[in-house]
């Protein structure tokens, strides 16, 4: 596998660091915590769509779009990203913004994200929890090409066969810095979403033939059905480089969906204790809709003794600080 063979663009801050935590290891009592900083992509405050955008926005270029179309929830990280490279690269960039939490305050509804959109100089759009945001954007693209504009939707998360090529890279390139400090992986835990970045890491750690695991923490879908997206989108993507849809294998792909909560966005109380330890003992934020609850994931599995004391767990930290002001009540915070 050759991925310097597909159209990309370089904007992301890379490598992002691989780095112990040597607090919150001490006090979970083990395993060896280490955390990957896709937090710091350098795209308006990071995330892991910055490595998917460089994919996306080089097929963008290469079809001659000048109009970017995408979808997500009210306080969407990858909205936000996708309007930063769509100011930086000169694009007219259209958001599409669903209501999937019913917060109406108005942090959430103003602060965090949406902040940013505004400031990069999106055009935003709110639609109702329930919507049919595919075919809102199809919509949306017709209109823009009578009007004589050249639009390029992307899919919500950034989730397809060419975002995940940025999540085969960062397999090979996680695999890379392991390498260098005779680090030994034993697992990955990660929040997955729209799936993109499960499926890209699975499909760049099977190729590279690493035996390295991967658990995707859920924040929306049940369990199989999360595996059974992930799995199709690894198999087209292994497809899209040129490798053999059988490269990734349906028991590579592992999704625990115990620490969704409520729902999508919603709080729990382990997210808000996973927040916090994580602030508090190494200085570094995560984000409530994904990483807090992936994090969390993680902690219960250590406290029910699933790893070795001395095994060597990385935690992908994919972004969404940006979202934290949009929320200051979950927190405690009253105005
Ligand atoms: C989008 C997102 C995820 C999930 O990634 P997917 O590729 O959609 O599964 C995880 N963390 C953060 C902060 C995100 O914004």
């Amino acid at each position: 596998m050759h991925l310097s063979r597909l159209p990309r663009l370089h904007f992301a801050h890379l490598p992002t660091p691989l780095e112990p935590l040597p607090r919150l290891s001490e006090v979970l009592g083990g395993p060896n915590l280490w955390i990957k900083r896709d937090d710091c992509t350098g795209l308006a405050t990071g995330g892991n769509k910055t490595r998917k955008l460089e994919f996306l926005m080089a097929d963008a270029t290469q079809k001659g779009a000048d109009s970017i179309i995408t979808q997500g929830a009210t306080q969407s990280n990858h909205a936000r990203q996708t309007a930063a490279i769509a100011a930086k690269l000169g694009f007219n960039c259209h958001l599409l913004l669903e209501d999937r939490t019913g917060y109406a305050d108005d942090a959430y509804q103003r602060n965090g994200n949406v902040l940013l959109d505004y400031l990069h100089g999106a055009t935003i759009s709110r639609y109702p929890a329930g919507t049919d945001m595919n075919a809102a954007m199809k919509e949306l693209a017709q209109q823009l090409a009578n009007e004589g504009q050249a639009p390029y939707i992307i899919p919500g998360g950034g989730s397809n066969e060419i975002g995940a090529l940025g999540y085969v890279n960062a397999a090979m390139e996680m695999t890379a810095q392991a390498n260098d400090q005779s680090l030994v992986i034993d697992h990955i835990v990660q929040a997955t979403g729209s799936g993109g970045t499960q499926a890209g890491m699975v499909l760049g750690m099977a190729a590279l033939q690493s035996g390295i695991s991967i658990t995707g923490m859920s924040v929306r879908a049940p369990r199989q059905q999360q595996e059974e997206s992930v799995f199709n989108l690894a198999q087209r993507t292994a497809r899209h480089m040129g490798l053999a849809a059988e490269t990734v294998s349906r028991d590579q792909v592992v999704a625990n969906a115990d620490y969704v909560g409520e729902g999508y966005g919603l709080p729990t109380s382990l997210m808000i204790e996973a927040v916090q330890m994580m602030a508090q003992h190494e200085g570094i934020l995560l984000d409530p809709v994904y990483t807090g609850k992936g994090f969390s994931g993680l902690i219960d599995l250590i406290r029910k003794g699933r790893f070795a004391k001395d095994d060597n767990v990385v935690f992908m930290h994919t972004g969404g600080i940006a979202s934290l002001s949009g929320y200051p009540g979950i927190f405690g915070l009253q105005s």
